[in-house]
């Protein structure tokens, strides 16, 4: 079998691959992170050896052991990020920069070791690469790559673990939610709250994903895509979604974000969209933002759009709000124009249909 290598990534190719009709079949409407590449990478971490081991070799079940610290304490970072085809048939990833710097945040947050940045992004780039015919070419799709990062020292006492294994996997997906381009709708969360000043709201881990579960479910059952949590203090002031960031745009052109405070997952999105906004020339404000105050705007018609932002979903238009003791419509319930510029403005630059003017994408091929 043939053995390349990749910077630190010895290249094991899987030894059958997909064939070309069966890809292609699979990658026809692929069901949201449910079809994956065939390969994945891996890299080791010790105490004595620090990281090692780096592989890329055919995706596969990982062994742990019945008392990896991860399956019992939640020892678990992730990141999520894009390879997206360009119009000449090359590929980029959008700012994996930003989200290997983020994973070390998440990293340092939970007492595990920091991937150095470089490491992180040869990973992306060597599976994008080997897996590079599983970049969707149809139009809004493309290769959502998932590092993550799990504690699997073996052991049930419960002090910062010594041994991890980094992975990333992939997998081809078109849009987020079904039907595309359509408006979402949201519960207003006010049992449950997602983040606490000192907890993990700002980390990407998984522990955050496991509580927020019963809102989300509610959600479901009230007829919504996702739920808006509110803070954890006063139940008063907007967050973030379950999974994305959320904006507001009012009748005067200006745009407003809650602030990070620590709660509040630091979004790539979210920050690209305050970038490109501004250079559009609207006034963003990161400032905090009433559930109350959201529903009086939205009535008097100071609100006119609003809408949440993540890498798997890109933008979303928001078209209403539904709780307990919260119940209006955005604007006349369909996608706002602003929010349409921004969509564009960003995806445009994703995909390569515009310059890049901050240099946020690195080319595969
Ligand atoms: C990942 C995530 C986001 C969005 O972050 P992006 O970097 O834009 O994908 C927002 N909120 C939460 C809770 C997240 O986990």
């Amino acid at each position: 079998m043939d053995i390349e290598q990749h910077g630190a990534f010895a290249i094991t190719p899987n030894p059958a691959p997909l064939s070309h009709d069966a890809r292609a079949a699979q990658m026809e409407n692929p069901a949201w992170g449910r079809v994956f590449t065939d390969h994945m990478a891996t890299l080791r971490y010790s105490r004595d050896k620090g990281w090692h081991d780096a592989k890329i070799e055919a995706l596969k079940p990982l062994q742990l052991h019945a008392s990896a610290v991860s399956l019992h304490y939640g020892v678990e970072i992730f990141e999520g990020l894009k390879a997206y085809r360009l119009p000449d048939g090359g590929a980029q990833l959008f700012r994996p920069d930003a989200n290997a710097r983020r994973f070390a945040n998440s990293a340092k947050r939970l007492v595990m070791p920091e991937l150095p940045v470089d490491l992180f992004v040869e990973s992306v780039r060597a599976l994008s690469q080997i897996d590079r015919d599983w970049i969707p070419t149809a139009d809004g799709a493309s290769l959502y790559l998932r590092p993550f990062m799990i504690g699997t020292e073996e052991t049930f006492a419960t002090n910062p673990s010594g041994a991890f294994l980094y992975c990333v996997a992939a997998a081809p997906v078109g849009a987020f939610f079904s039907g595309g381009a359509q408006a979402i709708k949201l519960w207003v969360c006010e049992d449950y709250t997602r983040a606490a000043i000192g907890g993990t709201g700002e980390t990407k881990c998984g522990g955050n994903y496991a509580a927020g579960l019963p809102a989300q479910a509610e959600a479901l059952r009230q007829g919504c895509n996702q739920v808006i949590f509110l803070d954890a203090i006063e139940r008063r002031w907007v967050e973030e979604l379950g999974a994305m960031n959320v904006f507001f745009v009012f009748d005067d052109g200006t745009l407003q974000t809650p602030p990070l405070t620590g709660t509040i997952l630091p979004g790539v999105t979210r920050d690209s969209i305050i970038t490109l906004a501004r250079d559009m020339g609207y006034q963003v404000n990161e400032a905090p933002y009433a559930m109350d105050q959201w529903m009086a705007d939205a009535k008097s018609g100071r609100l006119v759009e609003a809408f949440s932002c993540g890498t798997a979903a890109v933008v979303a238009p928001i078209s209403e709000i539904k709780g307990n003791n919260h119940n209006f419509q955005i604007g006349d319930g369909t996608p706002g124009a602003i929010t349409t510029r921004i969509k564009t403005a960003l995806t445009d630059i994703q995909f390569g249909r515009a310059p890049d003017p901050h240099g946020w994408c690195q080319r595969l091929f």
